[in-house]
């Protein structure tokens, strides 16, 4: 059986040869992170992405203590489509327990993965979150584990994933080229934090695909606003909310706006947006839409720039301490 698909702006990712659709599914909502997600939600919502264009889908058994990995397997099972119609990245190291990157638990991490899955490899394979281990354990064992793994056919391809930007550089530059395929960053790639810009030009040097994740600053561009766990300021936090605000009183969604922000810089391979129900991924794959016929509502984005301009590239500590 196959499902209509409606076609979506797919861009190549780096040197990897896959081309992921503009969009990406960010999985974490279906573990129930940003509020409950009933099964069947979840799995019309994988269908409904998969519909309309949305070839890339990105998970972690970190998210909601592995049910996000399950709730994905089912949802990409129900599909009934050739494994090669869809790209699937999954993460190791971080889990609800806590972080462990040692070779060891990433080469266990992996196959409990793909059962959750209900795969026989991912796509793409990040090491979660490096800044909570030592990056050098991540470069000098981490790392060469995944690429055992990758020679294995478990994973296509090698990642890493994390907040602050310097991690990327430091890890990049300690690996032989071709080593880590793509990095996933996020929180800095939308209107309130752009930073992600400056690293491009490097990682495109390096042939290193770029996704980055997390247009709505973890849910703060919403407007119902952020998870009570959210770790910005409260400076921020506000600021946000007035955005938001700001949007609403113009019969605009901030939503919108933030997803087609990130969208609109094409050296970004995919932005991964959190979806949790059907009307979201509509709504969201309605603003790529509306971004290649129309282009961006550019009054109402310096407006909000306006807003946002006290805390803008505004982030928060991440991870331990190196030395
Ligand atoms: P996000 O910025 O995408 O925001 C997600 C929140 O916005 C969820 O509550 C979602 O339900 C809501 N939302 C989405 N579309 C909406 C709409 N149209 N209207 C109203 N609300 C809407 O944040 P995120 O989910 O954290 O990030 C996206 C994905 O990127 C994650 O699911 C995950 O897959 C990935 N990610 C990875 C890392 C990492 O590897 N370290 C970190 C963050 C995110």
């Amino acid at each position: 059986m196959s499902i209509p698909q409606a076609k979506m702006e797919l861009r190549p990712l780096g040197n990897t040869g896959l081309k992921v659709s503009s969009i990406g599914f960010g999985a974490s909502p279906l573990g129930s992170v940003f509020g409950p997600v009933a099964e069947v939600d979840a799995v019309a919502t994988v269908r409904e992405a998969f519909r309309q264009g949305i070839n890339f889908f990105d998970t972690s058994p970190y998210y909601g203590g592995t049910l996000s990995e399950k709730m994905l397997g089912k949802g990409l099972k129900a599909l009934q489509v050739p494994r090669s119609d869809y790209i699937v990245a999954t993460k190791c190291g971080r889990y609800e327990e806590g972080f462990d990157f040692s070779a060891e638990r990433v080469t266990k991490s992996i196959d409990e993965s793909l059962e959750r899955l209900q795969l026989d490899y991912v796509d793409i394979l990040h090491c979660h979150d490096i800044e909570f281990g030592s990056l050098d354990q991540i470069v000098s064992e981490t790392i060469p584990a995944l690429q055992k793994l990758k020679q294995d056919g478990k994973t296509r391809f090698i990642g890493i994933t994390g907040l602050p930007l310097d991690i990327f550089t430091y890890v990049l530059d300690r690996v032989p080229p071709g080593t880590v395929d793509v990095i996933l960053s996020y929180c800095h790639y939308g209107v309130n934090d752009s930073t992600l810009v400056d690293l491009v030009p490097y990682l495109k040097g390096k042939g290193v695909g770029v996704i980055s994740a997390s247009p709505l600053a973890m849910g703060l561009l919403t407007e119902q606003g952020g998870p009570e766990w959210h770790p910005a300021s409260p400076e921020l936090k506000t600021a946000c909310k007035a955005a938001a605000a700001h949007c609403k009183s113009k019969g605009k969604k901030i939503t919108k706006l933030a997803l087609q922000y990130s969208l609109a810089n094409k050296e970004i391979s995919s932005v991964l947006v959190g979806m949790s129900s059907v009307s979201q991924v509509e709504e969201n794959v309605a603003a790529v839409k509306e971004l290649e016929d129309l282009g961006m509502d550019q009054e109402t984005l310096s407006e909000v720039e306006a807003i946002l301009e006290p805390v803008k590239n505004q982030t928060w500590p991440s991870g331990v301490d190196q030395k």
